[in-house]
């Protein structure tokens, strides 16, 4: 059977994007994608690279090679200037969370600096904590919509051809092919390629196959508003309560974590949560206007929360690149450049990535 391409990518996401990428090096790529690049989850991330997650300062999986590897992917690509070093910033504002971060802060000294009150006030006078602060000089924040099209468009300058309003409906395999379905109104058209990567998002729930991995949405949102006047000082990407991204004349404010949702619009509860919560670490964002919010849904893997990238179970031409959680920006770069190596030789592919049988 003639290929119409070496790989199809199906989903462009982030996963989809930088797997494109990296494949189009070398192999021929088709990308297939429902709606527009960046409709899922990435068109409402806010962006942050913020290796130390959460309440107990927790290292991401991998943490040097996944902050390396954002940062080299968008080299390679020539949109380095998608990821300014800015550095990320968290301000201790929970009693709790001080030791952690201190803790943090002496074990891994080339990645994360401990700011004391007067250090935090004198280097980012609009931001509030009396307890100081957590600095990562690499971490930042990407403006990950503009990531996705860069990857895409670089990917395309080595011969990747991305098609869109193109739903994937159905897939197969037999020993020699892959084939997907594209639904076109009543009828559907067949691809055929040596391997499939399904990187669908949040579309895996219409699908038996990928809800059997074990995987869970959370839905959360985004709210774009105008950066207060009343601003002052040096801005930079900061987590903590929530968490703000600074855009030029907007501040993008984040967010909030549903298990259970019906639709995917964003919801005004949640914004006025998300704004009540970034006010503590930025005063004044509770009351400038807001522009723009978006909604999407984390999808994680249920019992690791780790990424998923491999062959579907007793598949071997059928692979998938998901669960990327709240994370994909360290996880995405990371497991896409050895994405090529890993189609090559499947048991290079680490145990604790690899998707499960059901
Ligand atoms: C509110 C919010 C804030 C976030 N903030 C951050 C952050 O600050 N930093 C960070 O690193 N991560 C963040 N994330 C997480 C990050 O957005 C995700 O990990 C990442 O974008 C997931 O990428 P993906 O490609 O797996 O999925 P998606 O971005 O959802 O892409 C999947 C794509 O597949 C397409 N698709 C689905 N079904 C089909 C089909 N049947 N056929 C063809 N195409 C299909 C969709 O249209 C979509 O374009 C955030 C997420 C949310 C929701």
């Amino acid at each position: 059977m003639k290929y119409d391409a070496d790989v199809i990518i199906v989903g462009a996401g982030l996963a989809g994007a930088c797997a494109a990428f990296t494949l189009s090096a070398n192999h021929d790529v088709l990308v297939l994608e429902a709606k527009q690049p960046a409709s899922g989850a990435s068109g409402a991330a806010a962006g942050l690279v913020n290796p130390f997650m959460g309440r107990r300062a927790r290292p991401v999986w991998r943490l040097r090679d996944a902050l390396h590897a954002v940062s080299s992917l968008l080299e390679e690509a020539d949109a380095p200037t998608l990821f300014p070093p800015q550095g990320v910033l968290r301000p201790i504002i929970d009693e709790d969370q001080e030791a952690a971060f201190r803790e943090a802060a002496t074990e891994h000294p080339d990645l994360a600096e401990w700011l004391t009150p007067a250090d935090l006030q004198e280097r980012f006078p609009s931001v509030q904590s009396e307890r100081g602060g957590f600095f990562v000089p690499r971490g930042g924040a990407i403006d990950v919509p503009a990531m996705v099209r860069a990857l895409l468009s670089a990917a395309h300058e080595r011969g990747a051809t991305l098609e869109t309003e193109a739903p994937v409906v159905y897939w197969r395999e037999t020993p020699s092919t892959a084939t997907v379905e594209v639904g076109r109104g009543r009828r559907t058209e067949e691809f055929h390629a040596d391997r499939l990567l399904l990187a669908l998002g949040q579309g895996y729930a219409r699908f038996p196959e990928l809800r059997h991995l074990g995987l869970t949405g959370v839905k959360g949102q985004t709210v774009r508003v105008k950066r207060p006047d009343t601003l002052s000082g040096m801005l930079v990407p900061l987590s903590g309560r929530g968490y703000v991204v600074p855009d030029n004349e907007a501040l993008v404010l984040g967010s909030n974590y549903d298990n259970n949702f019906d639709d995917l619009t964003p919801d005004p509860q949640a914004t006025a949560y998300i704004r009540e919560k970034t006010a503590r670490m930025v005063p004044g964002v509770d009351e400038t206007p807001i522009l723009d919010q978006q909604a999407g849904v984390r999808v994680k893997h249920t019992d690791t929360n780790l990424p998923l990238l491999g062959p579907m179970p007793r598949r071997e031409r059928i692979w998938t690149f998901t669960a990327l959680g709240s994370k994909g920006l360290l996880t995405a770069p990371l497991l896409a450049r050895r994405v090529p190596e890993y189609l090559q030789h499947p048991p290079l592919l680490p145990d604790a990535i690899h998707p499960p049988e059901a």
